[in-house]
């Protein structure tokens, strides 16, 4: 296929009033459609429910987004069965048929771009910049995984004894389940599912409870792109109620899955007992959180540093996996480095995203406000608040000030615990060896960072840094899809490398065939 090479989307430039315009455009658009029902879409078909999920805006609660259709292991056992069948033919259609329908999916949410955005402001709190990053970020999955699929097709090149030919080629695995978290709706869900679409498998997709309305737009997507009813079975629900279901019964082949660690460990769990009638071991990816560091020395531009442990806190509110909780700093540059980030930190602008300026929303549900509300009150006990404020009422949004703790002791459980909020926990160490030991010593490795000018530095934290992600001196969020493939270490995950060159063969079997001439 004659395509372009790959490219990351470019961002949208809100200096420009055009955009702004558009965008305030359609928010007003969007407000205007809150509120519909979307059905389960199974094979095509609309099926409706009697439980339904009702999705708020996390800035204003009160504010309906959408009432989703809400799967009980009924619905979950006929997306199952809708998808087995619907394997037989998806994974002998040739690969280059599959890669034009995520080619088409990547320039039908291009052309949507804005109406994204702005479901994404409205469902998932995030100030503009955010979502489009976010939206690009799934533009850029559906044309990479094209491309990456069209590179495998016909297998990889391996030896040949004389007279033999030995060929390794990757065919479809089967029906996956894809389980989504919230905090990266659209590009996560679009991620990980056109992967496996593309690899010839079928799909039975469950986005988050708190982001279905985002879900069903992504289906439709898909759908809009031409992909072939049963290939993509819309199933959202209550991951108590159908996560279990969907993991255990015999017809799930693989499992690809986003969100928390306990969440994870369950599904491996549960994934790994062969069940009656069962014929393979099935596969589990799983990526989940982070308590992610960044090491600031004495040598590093403290500026710069103070800048991008901002942005790499703050950005979605501290709700990134890959969000920087830790910032652990070279003795000397303490004092220097914490004020810089205090004062940055209080130009940040907190308020509803709807309006342009924002760059911090609210976090994301009431449970979510609850947990971080909780770990703000551990940090009075564990540091010392140099920055933030008890949060107000839930009920007029999940806002929570930017919190910044000085002072913590690297065991402290504000130093070792995912919070995925806004707060930042700041630790002092003695040398370079004292911070990188710091930074190790936590059950995750997501990503991290170094800032520092002294080659010796950045040359063992490449080696011993214990995460998936690396970055020196620049942030440590954000991930290009090609160009920094992400997955993490430890609880972190199963270092999948998603938007890398590993990641579309752990949706695939590799078959070696041999011929004796
Ligand atoms: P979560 O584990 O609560 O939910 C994730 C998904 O799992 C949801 O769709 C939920 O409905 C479903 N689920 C819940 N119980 C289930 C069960 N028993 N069986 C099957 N599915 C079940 O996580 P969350 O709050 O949605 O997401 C936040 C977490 O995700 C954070 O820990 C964050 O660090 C992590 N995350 C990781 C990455 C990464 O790439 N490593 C990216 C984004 C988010």
């Amino acid at each position: 296929m004659g395509l372009l090479p790959y490219k990351n989307e470019p961002y949208l430039d809100w200096t420009n009033e055009s955009n702004t315009q558009a965008m305030r455009a359609a928010l007003a658009q969007i407000e205007g459609s809150l509120g519909k029902s979307y059905p389960l879409i199974i094979g095509g078909k609309m099926v409706e429910t009697d439980a339904e999920i009702i999705s708020v805006n996390p800035s204003n609660p009160s504010q309906i987004v959408g009432r989703i259709a809400a799967a009980t292991e009924r619905e979950a056992h006929m997306a199952l069965e809708t998808a087995t069948k619907a394997f037989d033919s998806w994974s002998k259609t040739r690969a280059e048929a599959r890669a034009r329908i995520l080619l088409r999916a990547a320039a039908i949410m291009r052309r949507r771009k804005l109406e994204f955005l702005a479901w994404e402001v409205y469902e998932g709190g995030k100030p503009w910049a955010e979502a489009d990053a976010q939206v690009a970020e799934a533009i850029d999955f559906l044309e990479y995984y094209a491309r990456e699929m069209l590179r495998l097709k016909d297998g990889v090149d391996i030896y040949s004894v004389p007279g033999e030919e030995s060929r390794y080629f990757y065919q479809p695995m089967g029906v996956g389940v894809i389980i989504a978290p919230w905090n990266f709706p659209t590009a996560i869900l679009t991620g990980m599912s056109s992967a496996a679409i593309v690899a010839g498998n079928t799909i039975v997709m469950k986005p988050s409870e708190f982001t279905s309305v985002v879900g069903a737009k992504v289906a439709e997507v898909f759908s809009e792109a031409g992909l072939p009813d049963g290939v993509l079975n819309f199933c959202p629900g209550y991951g108590g109620e159908i996560g279990d279901y969907l993991v255990t019964d015999a017809r799930t082949r693989f499992i690809s899955f986003t969100g928390s660690v306990a969440t994870g460990l369950r599904i491996n769990e549960l994934a790994a007992r062969q069940i009656e009638r069962q014929r393979w071991i099935k596969r589990v990816i799983v990526e989940t959180g982070g308590k992610d560091a960044m090491i600031i020395d004495d040598s590093a531009d403290l500026e710069a540093a103070a800048s991008d442990i901002v942005k790499s806190a703050y950005g979605y509110s501290g709700q990134k996996c890959s969000a920087a909780s830790r910032a652990i700093l070279h003795q000397d540059i303490y004092e220097e480095v914490l004020n810089k980030v205090v004062e940055k930190t209080r130009a940040l602008k907190v308020g509803v995203p709807e309006n342009a300026d924002v760059t911090i929303g609210p976090v994301i549900s009431d449970a979510q406000f609850e947990k971080v509300s909780s770990y703000i009150e551990t940090g009075k006990e564990e540091g010392e608040r140099v920055l933030g404020e008890d949060p107000g009422d839930p009920k007029n949004g999940y806002f929570i000030p930017p919190t910044i703790y000085g002072g913590v002791e690297p065991k402290a459980r504000i130093a070792q615990e995912e919070i995925f909020g806004p707060v930042l926990s700041v630790i002092s160490a003695r040398d370079f060896d004292e911070a990188l030991r710091i930074a190790n010593d936590n059950p995750y490795g997501l990503t991290g960072g170094v800032y520092s000018s002294t080659r010796d530095h950045l040359e063992r934290a490449r080696q011993e840094f214990k995460a998936g992600n690396v970055y020196f001196n620049r942030t440590i969020t954000g991930a290009l899809v090609g160009v920094q493939p992400f997955g993490g270490f430890g609880l972190s995950g199963t270092d999948s490398k998603a938007g890398g060159p590993d990641y579309l063969p752990l949706h695939m079997l590799a078959r070696t065939v041999v011929e004796r001439f």
